[in-house]
């Protein structure tokens, strides 16, 4: 893929695979990879008074404030590695954010490249994030059906021990799936407005996924 700074954003549903694709992304082509989750877990597992803040939402399955919201994000995006282009996983995830993200980029004399929705249906997510497992050091997301482990339990990077997010237990699960289907995925007409969307087919082998993400990425 070309150098041009790209500002991409993967926009699916809970178990959709925007984490899984926006790490080889960034294995493969050096994109930074930001995540609102992954930034929230970070201060979560630092107990910063932010991360208390943001665990009372994340484990009922609702989402952070916007302004809190907002104002991580925009922190990690000022930062310099974020000029050479960006791959949003997880942000934004509602009007709001959405219009302060264009804002912030407007600023910049930047903007979103494309929007790639993630496309899968409910019954998959549900059984994606049953059985999905994260390393309790870097955050690598495994599944113990469809992408386990080289051993069990263990990161294949860094040997930590995988652990079962508070928030894929049952009850969290299908909340996030009602809070995204009422307040994010409206955001697909806005970004269908500026003609910025292109569909994903997201219940494919993950290599295939990449693939298609790679090929729409390249024509930006
Ligand atoms: P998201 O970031 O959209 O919530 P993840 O990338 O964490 O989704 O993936 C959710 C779960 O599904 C993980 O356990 C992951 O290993 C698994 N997974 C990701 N992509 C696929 C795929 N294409 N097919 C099957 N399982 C997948
Ligand atoms: P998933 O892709 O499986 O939904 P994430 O890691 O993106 O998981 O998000 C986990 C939780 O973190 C969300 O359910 C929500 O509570 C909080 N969160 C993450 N990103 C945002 C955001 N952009 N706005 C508000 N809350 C967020």
């Amino acid at each position: 893929m070309n150098s041009t700074a790209k500002f991409i954003i993967l926009l699916g549903p809970p178990g959709a695979g925007k984490g899984t694709q926006a790490k080889i992304l960034h294995q493969r082509f050096g994109m930074v990879h930001v995540a609102s989750g992954d930034l929230f877990r970070e201060n979560i597992a630092k107990q910063t008074p932010l991360g208390v803040l943001a665990k009372s939402f994340m484990d009922k399955g609702e989402l952070v404030p916007d302004d809190v919201t907002v104002r991580m994000v925009m922190e990690r995006i000022a930062k310099p590695d974020c000029a050479r282009g960006v791959v949003f996983d997880g942000f934004p995830r509602t009007d709001a954010q959405a219009q302060a993200l264009d804002a912030a980029l407007a600023r910049e004399n930047k903007k979103i490249g494309a929007v790639l929705w993630v496309n899968v249906r409910d019954q998959e997510l549900v059984a994606r994030l049953s059985a999905r497992w994260i390393c309790s050091l870097d955050g690598a997301v495994y599944n113990l059906i469809t992408n386990p482990p080289r051993v069990a339990g263990k990161c294949d990077l860094d040997d930590s021990s995988l652990v079962q997010r508070d928030d894929d237990k049952p009850a969290a699960v299908q909340r996030r799936l009602q809070v995204f289907n009422n307040q994010t995925k409206p955001l697909l007409e806005y970004y269908r407005a500026a003609g910025l969307v292109h569909e994903i087919q997201g219940e494919q082998p993950i290599d295939r996924v990449q693939a298609d993400i790679v090929r729409v990425a390249e024509k930006l």
